[in-house]
Formats: structure tokens, C-alpha cells, sequence
């Protein structure tokens, strides 16, 4: 197993993760009654596609970017209103958006095994960075922290990629993350990870 988790990598009672920096997003509602986060998605972003560092997804998840600023939010991301609960920078500084107790808008039109609208019944977490372009291992320290935070407090099942629950649609995290290096760095068994290994799907079809 990992070393103990550190500290500040704990969900509080609101929902909150102490070791995340907080800037709070209006883009988020009540989950359904009695639905519990029971999914990760884990996703990757960069605005612009393929430019890291800046605040530009952080000021989209607030609902501040300026769309003038570029061609693609102009075209892509005018009116749009997303969230995450997490983003994770490619230093690996971690933000909440929203608390994990809240339905984010990260997933969209998705299907987890038969059940669909997957925000309802998960927390999504942005990895800066693009379907082209590896990790940074500050990126998978925190990651791993916070996934381990979030089983250890909630009824976490699985653990997915965008694409495993959009796919045709979505491409992230894309062909660069590693999710041995996740699964072996969390510690948690193979059934959490049903599109690594398809032996474990059987647990999570009804
Ligand atoms: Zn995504």
C-alpha cells in the first residue's frame, strides 16, 4: 500500500477537500434524491486545446472566460456552462469547484454499464492536459491522494475515464494516462477499474 494519506487530503462534511484550493462554481444543482457519488470520471482539459497554464479553465468553470480572447472559446464556449469538481493543474495544485455532495456538469450525455446521466451518481475530475501529451507525475501524486480521499469517504465503485462513458463522443483522459499507474498507486482492486479489466464489468451491470 501508499504511504498514509496525507492530512489535508480529506473530504469535509460539506463536501469539500481541505487540500483544494476552493473557488466555487455556480454551474452545479442537487443531486437526485438519495443518489450518492458512486463513480470517478476522470477527464483531461486545456484551454486553448493543447496550451497549458493560465486561468482559462478555471474562468470557464466560473462562468467568466472572455470569449473574444480566442477563436475556439468563441466558436466552442460562448454561453456554455460546465463544471468539475476537481481540476488538477499540470503542477499538480488541486481546485474544487464544486462540493462532491453536488451534481457537476462535467459529463454530459453518458452511460455507465446501462445507467445513464452519470453526473447524477459521480465526481468528475480535469486533469490539465490533452489526449497528445503524458502526464506530469505531480499530476498523479495528487490524483492518487485525492481518489483515495474520495473512496475513503464515499461509496466510490469505479473509477472511469470520460471516454469509457461517452465514447464516440469524448476521447479523455486519451491515450496517455496511465491507469495501471493510477490502480497501482490507489491501491484499489481491480473491480474498481471495470473497463481495465472486463473480467470486473459483471460487478457493475444490473
Ligand atoms: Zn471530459
Amino acid at each position: 500500500m501508499s504511504a498514509t494519506l496525507p492530512e489535508s487530503f480529506v473530504v469535509d462534511a460539506q463536501g469539500w477537500v481541505t487540500a483544494a484550493r476552493r473557488l466555487a462554481s455556480p454551474n452545479f444543482e442537487a443531486r437526485p434524491e438519495g443518489a450518492v457519488p458512486t463513480l470517478i470520471v476522470v477527464h483531461n482539459i486545456s484551454l486553448p486545446p493543447g496550451t497549458f497554464g493560465g486561468t482559462a479553465i478555471s474562468d470557464l468553470f466560473l462562468n467568466r472566460l472572455d470569449c473574444d480572447a480566442h477563436p475556439y472559446y468563441d466558436t466552442h464556449l460562448r454561453g456554455v456552462r460546465v463544471s468539475a469538481h476537481f481540476l488538477v493543474h499540470r503542477d499538480g495544485t488541486l481546485e474544487q469547484y464544486v462540493s462532491c455532495d453536488e451534481r457537476a456538469w462535467h459529463a454530459g450525455l453518458s452511460n455507465f454499464f446501462g445507467r445513464e446521466r452519470c453526473n447524477d451518481f459521480s465526481i468528475g475530475i480535469e486533469l490539465e492536459g490533452a489526449d497528445t501529451t503524458p502526464f506530469e507525475p505531480a499530476q498523479y501524486v495528487t490524483l492518487v491522494a485525492l481518489v483515495r480521499a474520495l473512496a475513503a469517504h464515499y461509496p466510490i465503485a469505479a473509477v472511469a475515464g470520460h471516454s469509457d462513458i461517452a465514447p464516440g463522443r469524448k476521447t479523455d483522459p486519451g491515450p496517455h494516462f496511465d491507469w495501471f499507474r493510477l490502480q497501482r498507486e490507489t491501491g484499489l482492486a481491480d473491480r474498481y477499474f471495470p473497463y481495465l479489466h472486463p473480467e470486473a464489468r459483471s460487478r457493475h451491470t444490473s
